[in-house]
């Protein structure tokens, strides 16, 4: 295949990966998006093998095999998963660049000199070190998604001291590796590479709790720009671009997250840099005081069949009791009779960002009655019954009303100020966070406890009874 004619489907896969992400913004597009995604990335496969000089054996070898496991995984993984999963794939990019430098440094092929031996050497330099974070780090927000690490953020005195330090060695190991001559300097790399993991997996074990979702984003840009470190590495125009865009997307959503959480991107990107002012952590806030009062699920279905309105606020409970189909079909039942329903989204419900709008789409809720926090924070006072669905965290007052909650200053959909509270969970246990919720011991609000999946089932019995 021609130069020029790579040159071309690179470019067209490109533009496709634009589409792509312009598709995944809006959910009424999401699908076509990822259609885009599926073709330029299949441009992509078929241009480098056709632009590649041999080895077709082993790409069609490492494709059968990448592809299996894959299509495997992706059949097999629960929509809970989802986030360890991301995570995981995240490290894979950050572990990729890392060999590709090693193996652009000693490569033969390459033998080149003065200030072209450095430009090279630097963007090796470069996506080893982008690299080595992005796998560390991932594999520690790996563990804590998945629960093998404790999400209590690790505060070590000094830490803002040990990663400047760590940072600098691996600038000052730049001198050595530079001034070598050819592929003589693997040792400098091999010791930039040891102390960035560390710095990476340092960096995000000292970030925890409700910041998690921040740090999955600040790794998927990271992830981006090691891609695109190791396009730059191959001399492949294609995944420079790629890169870029997942770079940057991932910068993107990472501030649209702290804005929405009221946290500071360089919080976030330095490992909890000012985190620790006023702010206790995980676990540090006082225990609510006060009973609480449990309700079955024949009063919550009379409470909203009295209801002229109701808001429903699901959080991670209702993705892993899959509650989603029997509450959009109570949710139904209401809207027949008059009742205005309508979902309360928070930016960081769940374990992904749009984990909820995704699960409700599956379950065919209708876009306009699910609203974003913004829309609808300011209508809980004005609301008969509020249904909190598997929430915790985002429906914590102490984010709002104690300084001294690890959460606070996170904004939180306000649903205390409603008529009626009813929270479904299984027991008293705490969310991501792992801090105990105020909300339970309200004078407004009743808990049903149980899976929200058996819960919902309920209530929508009672439902169906009440209006036969
Ligand atoms: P939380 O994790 O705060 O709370 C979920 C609650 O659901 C738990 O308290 C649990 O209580 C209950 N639950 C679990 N299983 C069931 C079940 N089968 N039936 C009923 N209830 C159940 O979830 P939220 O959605 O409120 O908040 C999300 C949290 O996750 C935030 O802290 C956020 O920062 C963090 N996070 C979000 C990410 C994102 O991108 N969205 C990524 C990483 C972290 P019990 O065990 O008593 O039932």
């Amino acid at each position: 295949m021609s130069v020029s004619l790579v040159t071309g489907l690179y470019l067209v896969a490109g533009i496709l990966f634009i589409r792509s992400l312009g598709g995944l913004s809006n959910q009424t597009t999401a699908k076509r998006g990822n259609l885009y995604g599926i073709a330029g990335m299949l441009l992509a496969i078929v241009a480098t093998i056709a632009v590649a000089k041999g080895g077709y054996g082993v790409m069609i070898a490492a494709l059968c095999a990448g592809g299996a496991i894959g299509a495997v995984l992706a059949q097999r993984v629960a929509m809970t998963s989802m986030p360890e999963l991301v995570a995981i794939l995240h490290s894979f990019v950050g572990i990729a660049a890392v060999l590709v430098g090693f193996a652009a440094y000693l490569s033969p092929a390459h033998s080149l000199i003065g200030a072209a031996k450095i430009i090279h050497e630097v963007e090796i330099f470069i996506g080893v070190l982008v690299g080595a974070v992005t796998f560390t780090g991932s594999i520690i927000a790996f563990g804590k998604l998945r629960g093998s690490i404790a999400s209590k953020p690790l505060m070590l005195p000094a830490r803002h001291a040990i990663n400047a330090g760590m940072f600098l060695a691996c600038v000052a190991l730049l001198i050595p590796f530079l001034s070598a001559p050819d592929h003589s300097a693997v040792w400098a790399l091999g010791a930039m590479s040891a102390i960035a993991a560390i710095l990476g997996a340092h960096l995000v074990m000292a970030i925890g709790g409700a910041d998690m979702p921040v740090v999955v984003s600040m790794l998927n840009s990271y992830s981006g720009w090691a891609a695109s470190a190791a396009g730059f590495m191959l001399g492949n125009d294609l995944l420079i671009i790629t890169g870029a865009l997942v770079g940057s997307s991932g910068a993107i959503l990472s501030i649209i997250m702290c804005r929405a959480m009221n946290r500071s991107i360089v919080a976030v990107i330095f490992g909890g840099f000012g985190a620790a002012e006023g702010a206790a952590p995980a676990g540090g806030a006082a225990a609510p005081q006060g009973e609480v009062k449990s309700t079955d699920a024949e009063s919550v279905a009379k409470a909203l069949l009295d209801a002229k309105s109701v808001i429903v606020v699901p959080g991670y409970g209702m993705a892993v009791a899959q509650a989603q189909h029997p509450l959009y079909e109570a949710a139904r039942i209401l809207r027949k009779r008059g009742t205005a329903v309508r979902f309360a989204i928070h930016p960081v419900a769940g374990r992904l960002p749009g984990h909820m709008n995704v699960l409700l789409a599956e379950a065919k809720v209708p876009y306009d009655i699910v609203l974003e926090m913004d829309e609808i924070n300011q209508d809980f006072p004005e609301t008969d019954v509020v249904l909190v669905i598997g929430a915790n965290d985002i429906v914590n007052p102490s984010a709002l009303e104690d300084v001294s909650s690890p959460i606070y200053g996170m904004p939180v959909l306000e649903v205390w100020s409603s008529k009626v509270v009813v929270v479904t969970k299984r027991g008293m246990a705490a969310g991501y966070a792992g801090i105990d919720n105020p909300l339970f011991y309200r004078e407004n609000t009743q808990m049903l406890f149980g899976d929200a999946k058996k819960s919902v089932d309920a209530i929508l019995a009672g439902l169906k009874a009440g209006v036969a």
